[in-house]
């Protein structure tokens, strides 16, 4: 792929024990939900929780020259010219998978989800998924906290977060044992000169398996950090040699993306007013209406039956597809509803995604 050909290949990498600086992620405890649940539910709703609907269109802005306040003292955030390319080099990997997320460049932080600092010092990091839209818009959504250049990859992993892709080296299936006083030992120095806590919350705990996809591990994946020789017990032959992953978007990462976000095919079902429409999705997948209203005025969405959804609906202005409102009702017993002035002429797509079926595994949307 043309865009990865520029990528820092995998085996020149500086590993984890070697002087790597390497993503740290914010703390964000997974939501909390009543504990009567079902634990099929639970799970379902902690493995959907961060995704995005498919068919959105992230826009992204550039933190400029501009001086912003951060941990009491002043940082430039922006970067320069040669930094946003890498990151415009690493939204193209992620488009050239063929996935139904678009992104766009903005000149305004007011307009955009993903709002990117280049704070040198702060380090690497995203928010996971949705969660950056509970970020004021002044604040940044992703840092890169290093020189990019040569370092494709760490733009590709923060980019991964953002579409709520969790870090592969605690995929709990993984059956990695860590050396983890020699782990502590190496957070601890330059370059990340990490907190326990730190180093606990990003490599050393087991991320829950309701809240990974599939049970396989992958050390070739993009979210998966290099590690030096000794920091990893078992498998037993990273003692004796560094685990460092391949370079660039894994196979399994690509299959990842496309099952999260497939694309929109060009025929899709009508949704008329007053006339329900029945759905039958697995978890996690999800289908799109396409309405179009011959009437002006407030109309009214929502789903009917047990399932927990996210319903979202987007206008189709100039060829793009706009968010204009949505809900979720992922947990709670209610349905996922809301109102908006749709105008006669204009088309809108209403999309929807399961996490839960309930037990009859059918519901339904409707429009009034
Ligand atoms: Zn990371």
């Amino acid at each position: 792929m043309a865009a990865q050909s520029k990528s820092t290949s995998g085996q020149d990498r500086a590993a984890v024990g070697a002087g790597a600086s390497i993503c740290g992620l914010p703390e964000q405890p997974p939501r909390q939900l009543d504990p009567e649940l079902h634990p099929g539910r639970s799970a379902a709703i902690v493995d959907g929780d961060r995704k995005w609907v498919s068919g959105t269109t992230l826009r992204y802005y550039y933190f400029g020259a501009d001086e912003f306040e951060w941990d009491r003292r002043r940082f430039r955030w922006g970067g320069g010219a040669a930094q946003q390319r890498v990151v415009e080099e690493a939204f193209a990997a992620w488009s050239a998978i063929g996935i139904g997320i678009d992104f766009e460049k903005v000149d305004r932080p007011s307009e955009a989800e993903i709002r990117i600092g280049f704070v040198h010092g702060d380090g690497s990091w995203s928010w996971l998924g949705r969660r950056i839209l509970d970020e004021p818009t002044t604040a940044r959504t992703m840092n890169f906290g290093w020189d990019l250049t040569g370092d494709l990859d760490t733009a590709i992993h923060e980019i991964g977060h953002t579409l709520g892709m969790p870090h592969e080296h605690q995929n709990p299936f993984s059956g990695i044992v860590w050396d983890e006083d020699a782990v502590y030992r190496e957070l601890a120095k330059p370059p990340n000169s990490w907190s326990r806590d730190k180093t606990f919350h990003n490599i050393l705990r087991k991320l829950p398996e309701s809240s990974v996809s599939g049970s396989k591990w992958d050390p070739n994946s993009v979210m998966h950090y290099p590690f030096d020789a000794g920091l990893i017990q078992v498998p037993s032959k990273y003692r004796s040699q560094a685990l460092v992953p391949a370079g660039g978007l894994s196979a399994a990462d690509k299959r990842w993306a496309k099952q999260w976000y497939p694309t929109v095919g060009k025929r899709i079902r009508s949704l008329e007013p007053f006339r329900s429409e029945p759905v039958s999705l697995d978890e996690g997948e999800q289908t799109q209406f396409l309405v179009e209203p011959t009437a002006t005025r407030r109309y009214r969405f929502r789903t009917f039956g047990p399932a927990d959804t996210v319903l979202v609906l987007f206008e189709d202005v100039d060829g793009q597809w706009r968010f204009r409102s949505g809900d979720d009702d992922s947990g709670f017993d209610r349905n996922a509803e809301f109102d908006l002035k749709l105008f006669a002429g204009r088309r809108y797509r209403l999309h929807v995604r399961l996490y839960w079926a309930g037990d009859s595994g059918d519901f339904g949307v409707v429009m009034f």
